[in-house]
């Protein structure tokens, strides 16, 4: 799948799921702007590995939870190369406790990140998604959002808020070659699970049909399926990549 000529945004993408995601679309030509909140360290090392492998990426910080940065990302990201073709909302944080227990500053977190962080970025880049010519936007939620998960009111109403979003942008977006889609994946190796306590891990990967957790390279092959030619017919959809934890 041939990304040459694509300019692509992945938030949050220096790290985790997102880092494997930057790199994908890199491989296939893309050139690639690497959004970190926090991750400066890891944003310039993966630019380096980046351009060792011919490939181009420039490296933004924005917080997405703001307006005024994604505002500021996208603005950066047009001045520098004209347009903008491929956009992952793959920014996220979990901040769990069952509702008993979660405070207010706990829920509103998690929702201006995850729920107002992609509505951000995608407000702001709409307009030079419509005008591209080419345009993909790929919103990374998860299952959480689709079966609910106990311990996370906050994340799974904003994950579940991402695929409704996704189906509203889809039918917005329509008529201009613009698809939006979203990628709802399972349990993935990375910090966000390292978090987990270790007998909940092994229940979930018991339930898990296929029986151990996915690696940051199974969502990112299917960013790259969605962001390519091939999957131009596309739309509104929501793919789960969860080793068939749900179905
Ligand atoms: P990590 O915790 O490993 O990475 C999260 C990334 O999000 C970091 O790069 C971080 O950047 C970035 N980020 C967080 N807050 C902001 C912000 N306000 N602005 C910009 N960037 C921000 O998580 P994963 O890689 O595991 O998760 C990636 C996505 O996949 C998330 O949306 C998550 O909800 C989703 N997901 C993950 C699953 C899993 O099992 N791992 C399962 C289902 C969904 P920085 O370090 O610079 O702050």
């Amino acid at each position: 799948m041939d990304l040459s000529n694509k300019i692509a945004l992945v938030t949050g993408g220096a790290s985790g799921i997102g880092r494997t995601i930057s790199l994908e679309l890199a491989k296939r030509g893309a050139t690639v702007v690497v959004n970190y909140n926090r991750s400066r360290d890891a944003a310039d090392s993966l630019i380096k590995e980046i351009e060792a492998m011919h490939g181009q990426a420039l490296a933004i910080q924005a917080d997405v939870s703001k307006y005024e940065d994604a505002g500021r990302l996208i603005e950066t990201i047009i001045s520098q190369y004209g347009t903008l073709n491929i956009v992952v909302n793959n920014a996220g944080i979990t901040d769990d406790a069952l509702i008993l227990r979660m405070s207010e500053e706990q829920f509103s977190r998690v929702i201006d990140t995850n729920l107002k962080g992609v509505w951000n970025v995608s407000k702001h880049s709409a307009k030079v998604l419509l005008k591209s010519g080419y345009g993909r936007l790929i919103n990374i939620s998860s299952i959480s959002g689709v079966l609910g998960n106990a311990g996370q009111s906050n994340y799974s109403a904003a994950k579940a808020g991402v695929i409704g979003m996704t189906k509203a942008l889809a039918r917005e977006f329509a008529g201009r070659n613009v698809t939006v889609n979203a990628i709802a994946p399972g349990f993935i190796e990375t910090e966000m699970t390292k978090k987990l306590p270790e007998d909940a891990v092994k229940a979930w990967a018991n339930q898990i049909p296929l029986k151990r957790f996915g690696q940051p390279e199974d969502v990112a092959y299917a960013v790259v399926f969605l962001a390519s030619e091939q999957a131009s017919y596309i739309t509104g959809h929501t793919l789960e990549v969860d080793g068939g934890l749900v179905m």
